[in-house]
């Protein structure tokens, strides 16, 4: 048989492979579980009920979830991973042919899933700062008839953040459904979380992956208003969220106090990194830029950037390598070091003085 257009040429998604020492390619959390809710989570394992289908609704965890961020649990849809959420969303509110607008540079993911759903997606690049130009996309959205569009603030790879009254202007000027991908939220303080329900074209997702720490156990939310979210709800798979998952969420969700020491460990460790890397950029102008950033990584516009990232995975470091740009997530003080010990090992050799 023969495989259709639209899967024929898909690579399985191939994250570093390898073992390497320093992992700062992911922006995962470097930060452990405290012991105490380590062992809180193996009991609740210990006590699940694995013969019994989890929770469709996933209701306690959604509960958990309001609680943390004082919205309310009737706006709140729990999703495998925030991955799952921007494919229902994709395929689920997009009808064959229409169009869903994207930024680029922005998550790879977006486009991926608009495709599978046979959407026309329409790429709205970034300039050189990188920055989210509003008019343009309201121009663009206009323009194209865009049905969805969707994009991350602050947006990976560019750890830039588009300010609040930028992002409610946009919202408020377009016909189409906007997906606000918060994930890097919880890094800085300019969330739409608080006044979703007065959108009726807003969904915000929100992820465990980053600053909670919890990449393994696959959870995201989507936040909207009550229509949006009962549609979300009757188009999601029904057991989406396992029932290990729900149990660890629950779990982590109730511990504010130590998910923001972990927060203020991990923009710490950024703003040391970025403030050292900044330091190099000054001796070395020609060899990269650093943009600002508000979320858990920075980003590196590197004339070599290949050579630099091979060096680097030679000596056991992996980062995030993006043509033109490094995306290097803040790792602990020790990684952090190591990392710029090396930089300033190899930039030197890589950028000779002319
Ligand atoms: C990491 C990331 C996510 C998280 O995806 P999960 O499936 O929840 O792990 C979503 N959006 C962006 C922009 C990300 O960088």
């Amino acid at each position: 048989m023969e495989l259709n257009r639209k899967i024929r040429d898909l690579k399985p998604y191939d994250p570093i492979t390898g073992t390497y020492a320093i992992r700062l390619d992911a922006n995962e959390s470097f930060v452990p579980l405290p012991m105490a809710l380590q062992e809180e989570i193996q009991e609740k394992a210990a006590s699940l009920a694995f013969n019994r289908y989890p929770d469709p609704t996933a209701a306690a965890l959604c509960r958990s979830f309001a609680a943390y961020y004082d919205v309310p649990a009737r706006l709140v849809t729990a999703g495998n991973g925030s991955d799952e959420l921007i494919s229902i969303l994709c395929t689920a509110f997009l009808m064959r042919g229409e169009t869903i607008l994207t930024l680029e540079p922005d998550f790879s993911m977006y486009r991926f899933y608009g495709s599978l759903a046979e959407a026309a997606c329409i790429s709205l690049k970034k300039g050189e700062s990188l920055k989210i130009d509003v008019d343009e996309v309201i121009h663009q959205a206009r323009e194209h008839q865009a049905k969805l569009i969707i994009f991350s603030n602050p947006c990976n790879p560019t750890s830039l953040g588009l300010e609040r009254d930028e992002v409610r202007r946009l919202i408020q000027s377009v016909s189409a459904l906007v997906v606000l991908d918060e994930a890097y939220m919880d890094f800085w303080d300019q969330s739409l979380l608080g006044e979703v329900e007065e959108y009726d074209n807003l969904v915000i997702l929100r992820t465990c992956s980053k600053a909670f720490g919890m990449a393994a156990i696959r959870l995201g939310f989507a936040v909207a208003n009550p229509v949006l979210t009962n549609a979300l709800r009757a188009v999601k798979s029904p057991y989406n969220v396992n029932a290990l998952t729900q149990a660890i969420g629950e779990v982590v969700l109730r511990e504010k106090d130590s998910v923001n020491k972990a927060i203020s460990d991990i923009l710490r460790s950024r703003d040391e990194l970025y403030a050292q890397i900044c330091q190099l950029e000054q001796e070395f102008p020609r060899a990269f830029h650093v943009y600002p950033t508000c979320t858990n990584f920075v980003l590196l516009k590197c004339a070599r950037a290949k050579e630099l990232y091979r060096v680097l995975l030679q000596r056991g470091i992996a980062v995030r390598f993006m043509e033109d740009y490094l995306r290097i997530t803040a790792g602990s003080a020790t990684e952090n070091r190591t990392l710029l010990d090396n930089l300033r090992e190899q930039v030197p050799a890589l950028f000779p003085a002319v």
